[in-house]
């Protein structure tokens, strides 16, 4: 069908960080592009949703000028693997890759396009792929939903503050959705799931912003009653030139997990692979007409 949207291969890229997290752009139809990740060391894909974003967080090189050109469709969500998989057999990697996990933490909101989510999902498990993460910013009401389908899937969630003010700042989808909400959202999806695991909770770590001991300390506190539903994972930050944003040491982020574990907090830190290409966490590109040919970024 000729006019059936679809993405084309434009760029591999492999990491020499030693992990061989390989980094996949695709030329979309309007021009612009979607990246997604193979990550080999954890025999798992990382894929994109959306062309753009509109959640506008203010720590994302594609929330920076926030749109949504459109929703990825299942069958393309599912292309970006399928090229991984082809990819191997044209010579550009050495041996097919395994993917066991799919990973929805590639550029967009995936609960903000969950149809094709949830049809790529369909037609992953088909393959062969039994588990599936799913990355959101925090769009509650469709945590429900997402509870429903009868799959092995974590939900990672944005937190990124202790505080609705911080986190408004941070994160203008807190104005529809507070905290409070979210948290409750969490509990909800953590009881009604098909796994029933504890949620994760992303929290980047942004120098002189949210890093302090007494934001940890009151980040303690807000999860005091939600100490066996979630797992906090404390993420360093990967530099975007275009945002004034600095990451914190790894040494304070290591001193952060201690206070929250001192508080009874699960928590753990995080780094990304990947970040010589720009495929760490945050660091997806949605291509020009969003960047003006600088090296935008993105993060869950
Ligand atoms: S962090 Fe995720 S949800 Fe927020 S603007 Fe970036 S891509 Fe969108």
């Amino acid at each position: 069908m000729a006019n059936t949207p679809h993405l084309a291969l434009a760029d591999v890229t492999t990491s020499g960080d030693g992990t061989n997290t390989t980094k996949y752009r695709f030329a979309a139809d309007e021009g612009n592009s979607v990246e997604s990740v193979l990550l080999p060391s954890l025999e798992a894909a990382s894929v994109s949703t959306q062309v753009g974003c509109r959640m506008g967080c203010r720590f994302c090189g594609v929330g920076e000028s926030p749109r949504v050109l459109r929703n990825l469709h299942a069958h393309e969500i599912v292309a970006q693997v399928l090229a991984m998989q082809t990819s191997a057999n044209t010579g550009i990697e050495s041996s097919p890759p395994s993917i066991r996990n799919l990973f929805y933490f590639g550029m967009g909101e995936p609960l903000a396009n969950f149809d094709n989510v949830l049809g790529s999902m369909e037609q992953f498990h088909r393959m062969g792929i039994e588990r599936f993460a799913v990355a959101s910013c925090g769009l509650v009401p469709m945590f429900p939903q997402l509870a429903k389908i009868p799959l092995a899937i974590r939900l990672f969630v944005s937190l990124h503050a202790p505080n609705n003010r911080l986190r408004s700042e941070l994160m203008p989808i807190n104005r529809q959705y507070p905290i409070e909400a979210l948290l409750e959202g969490i509990l909800e999806y953590r009881r009604s799931s098909f796994l029933g695991q504890p949620v994760y909770v992303n929290y980047v770590m942004l120098r002189g912003i949210n890093d302090s001991p007494d934001a940890m300390m009151e980040l303690g506190r807000l999860l005091e009653d939600y100490r066996t539903d979630v797992i906090v994972l404390l993420k360093l930050f990967n530099r975007i030139d275009t945002l004034p944003l600095r990451g914190t040491s790894r040494r304070q982020i290591r001193r952060c997990v201690r206070v929250l574990e001192s508080c009874g907090v699960c928590c753990h830190y995080t780094e990304s692979y990947g970040r010589d290409i720009n495929a760490g966490g945050g660091q997806l590109t949605p291509g020009s007409p969003f960047t003006a040919g600088e090296e935008g970024k993105r993060g869950q």
